[in-house]
């Protein structure tokens, strides 16, 4: 039977919430590092993981390489994208630009309880900081990335949150490939300056120290082309 009008608005799409499942499943584990850049991305093993037709799976594929995150290539399938050095120093361009903006908007609405759940995370990521295993970095790199999340939450800004989900999902593909230390994509305590910042209504200062944050990620990158694991040898299945 054919959805009527009234149905078509008021229930969700079964296709566009298994797509958005999907899509968030893989980011996630994009920005927990759990899945390295390269890695070939099936569309069988993609819908037999998440139980799905190949069909969704590939409208999945599809939408996460909009996002920057997933490069499909004809004949040959859909891997997770490899940025290069390049595109290394445009996300972190396009971070320096927005970040400050985000900032400013969500100063100007934060409530005392969004302020208590950002001091939560900065005491949850601190705690991490201290754990040794991988289980504990990764929950640890998540908890740095949501710091930023949270921020565009408070912003309002529906589309600039989407754009930071994309933007911290490609710095962490970055920092997979080109960081030199061990430390989660944040890996410093500043963080908790700009939150000082943000509770003294200083948001000149807060600016300020999230475009020296931003700068102090991209310090530790090695943006030289990485010529021992090749694009091709990274793209073999
Ligand atoms: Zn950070």
């Amino acid at each position: 039977m054919k959805p009527t009008a009234t149905a078509l608005q008021t229930a969700e799409d079964p296709a566009d919430t298994g797509t958005q499942k999907i899509r968030d499943a893989i980011r996630d584990a994009i920005v927990e590092r759990r899945l390295s850049p390269g890695t070939k991305l099936s569309e069988s093993d993609v819908g037999n993981l998440f139980n799905v037709s190949r069909t969704l799976a590939r409208a999945a594929l599809q939408a996460l390489s909009y996002e920057g995150l997933v490069s499909v290539e004809k004949n040959r399938g859909a891997f997770v994208a490899y940025p290069s050095p390049d595109e290394a120093r445009q996300i972190f361009a396009a971070r320096r630009l927005v970040e400050p903006g985000i900032l400013r908007e969500a100063a100007a609405r934060v409530t005392p309880s969004q302020i208590q759940h950002l001091k939560q995370l900065l005491l949850e990521e601190g705690r991490l900081m201290g754990e040794r295993g991988q289980t504990a970095r990764r929950a640890e790199i998540k908890a740095s990335g949501d710091f930023h999340l949270t921020l565009a939450a408070i912003s309002g800004n529906a589309i600039m949150q989407r754009f930071m989900d994309e933007l911290v999902a490609r710095s962490s593909l970055v920092i997979a490939l080109y960081g030199q230390s061990t430390i989660s994509s944040c890996g410093h305590s500043e963080h908790g300056d700009i939150l000082v910042a943000i509770e003294r209504s200083d948001l000149d200062e807060a600016c300020r120290l999230m475009l020296h944050h931003i700068a102090h990620i991209e310090a530790d990158l090695d943006l030289r082309e990485r010529k021992s694991v090749g694009l091709k040898e990274a793209f073999e299945p």
